[in-house]
């Protein structure tokens, strides 16, 4: 499949607050150097720890973000410096839909009020058409018809989370970014959601970025999946190939947690160490320091995300050469 979205060498740096007047002022790497594409129908699963900079990515691809460096890619067209009324086309075809569709609804308006603004605001349809297109978007997403006048604090979790994905589908988007989407919601709710994200898909040849800490969730979904840690792209795979084989020491720690469902697992095997302070990340690899396998050349030298023999892109010294 052809690349929708194509991503090079992507940074956002945030300013940390100075501690006094004399400091220099300090940044955090919140994404730092993040290159990938996702094809056109494509899953891209993007998984690793809080504050590894996933969200800050996702929301950088639909543009909710300014980008500090880089380059981002839609459809062959470089997106970062649109001005406001270019984007607002695009804005049509770029979508998020967030962990928490309660703080992103307004608590004022009825679904049905919702759903119609952002038609109101891209100048689609006249009155008729519109309500034509919010409910067929409401049924598509499960609801019927007598959710229009229902407010968001009447409805559950997981209504408001279909709510939360009809008003990113009722612009007929190309890329819609998942952004923790089933995080907040009970197991046999996720399911429900994540398999209406899948339908909805085949359904308009949508595009996903899918955001997750959670693994399993991601390898549901995914055609692809990068792996982040402190800002960079640590390993791709391809998990559409059952054979393919995580190879980065933070990966293969992330998937070898899979089986056991309990954070406590998970953390026994991950954290040997706390999570490094990312305004001033480790030299050389900056996972070196929670390593088992680090060398004198892993706290010295970053290494590249570069093509494995495999298929998978990994970015570590152990496999240097592509081996
Ligand atoms: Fe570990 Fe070195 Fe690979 Fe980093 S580069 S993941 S420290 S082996
Ligand atoms: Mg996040």
């Amino acid at each position: 499949s052809t690349a929708l979205i194509e991503v090079e060498g992507l940074v956002k740096n945030y300013p940390v607050p100075r501690q006094g007047l004399w400091e220099r002022q300090q940044y955090v790497k919140a994404v730092d150097g993040v290159s990938f594409q996702i094809g056109e129908g494509e899953t891209f699963g993007l998984v690793g720890e809080s504050g590894c900079g996933k969200s800050t990515t996702g929301q950088m691809l639909v543009r909710l973000l300014e980008r500090t460096q880089g380059s981002i890619r839609y459809r062959g067209s470089e997106i970062t410096g649109l001005d406001r009324r270019a984007m607002r086309s695009l804005r049509r075809e770029l979508q998020i839909v967030f962990q928490d569709p309660y703080a992103s609804l307004n608590p004022k308006k009825p679904i049905g009020w919702i759903l119609e603004e952002p038609l109101i605001i891209h100048r689609i349809g006249d009155r008729r058409e519109r309500r034509k297109i919010v409910t067929d978007t409401l049924e598509q997403v499960g609801l019927d018809n007598s959710y229009l006048k229902r407010y968001p604090h009447e409805l559950s979790g997981g209504q408001r989370q279909r709510v939360g994905i009809a008003s990113a589908l009722v612009l007929n988007p190309k890329f819609i970014v998942i952004d923790e989407a089933v995080s907040a919601l009970d197991v046999s709710i996720q399911s429900q959601i994540l398999n209406l994200l899948k339908e909805l898909q085949q359904r308009h040849g949508l595009t996903y970025l899918f955001i997750s800490h959670d693994l399993n969730v991601v390898q549901y979904m995914s055609d692809r999946v990068g792996v982040m840690y402190l800002g960079k792209m640590v390993e791709i795979i391809d998990v559409r190939e059952a054979k393919r084989e995580p190879l980065h020491p933070y990966t293969q720690a992330l998937f070898s947690a899979i089986p056991q469902v309990t954070a406590h697992d998970r953390e026994r095997i991950l954290l040997r160490r706390d999570l490094p302070n990312p305004v001033s990340p480790p030299q050389g690899c900056a996972f070196h320091p929670r390593c088992p396998y680090a060398t004198d050349k892993c706290r010295q030298t970053a290494p590249e995300l570069q093509r494995h023999e495999s298929g998978n892109r990994v970015s570590c010294h152990l496999y240097e050469g592509g081996k």
